[in-house]
């Protein structure tokens, strides 16, 4: 069993395709044993980003990501990892396999609708960003 943080980025909880999303999730398998709605302050999507400090796009997608609420979850499955990097679709949704959620719903490279984490590491950094142990369900 694995874990692994995903987003869904204000692009998508504005065009309301939460339920769209979870249900891809579920379809797959997937257990949510966390989730909530927050709304990340400068400060905290520059903190969750950090990895990106150096890119040209920190500014603009740190920026994108304080602009609405965004919806957190954790999600649990075999390989979940890899298999939500799956639904999720290449980052620039141009080169997203057919079918994928940013193939079909994103309108930029940048409001790509979706977040996951990329690796073990980086999940156990970004489900402690957003999650405490409490909040997290066995
Ligand atoms: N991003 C962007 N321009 C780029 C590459 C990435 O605006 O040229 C944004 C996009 O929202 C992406 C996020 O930065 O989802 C993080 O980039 P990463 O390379 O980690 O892509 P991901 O893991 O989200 O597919
Ligand atoms: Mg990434």
């Amino acid at each position: 069993m694995e874990r692994t943080l995903s987003l869904i980025k204000p692009d998508g909880v504005q065009k309301k395709l939460t339920g769209e999303i979870i249900k891809r999730f579920e379809n797959e398998g997937i257990t949510i044993v966390a989730m909530k709605k927050v709304h990340l302050t400068q400060k905290q999507a520059e903190g969750f980003y950090a990895v990106h400090r150096e890119r040209p796009f920190f500014n603009s997608l740190t920026k994108f990501m304080t602009s609405g609420p965004i919806i957190a979850m954790v999600l649990e499955g075999e390989n979940v990892i890899a298999k939500n990097r799956k639904l999720m679709g290449a980052t620039n949704y141009k080169e997203a396999e057919e079918g994928t959620i940013r193939r079909e719903f994103a309108t930029d490279i940048e409001k790509n609708v979706v977040h996951g984490s990329d690796a073990p590491e980086t999940a156990a950094f970004e489900i402690a960003y957003f999650f405490n142990n409490l909040e997290i369900t066995g």
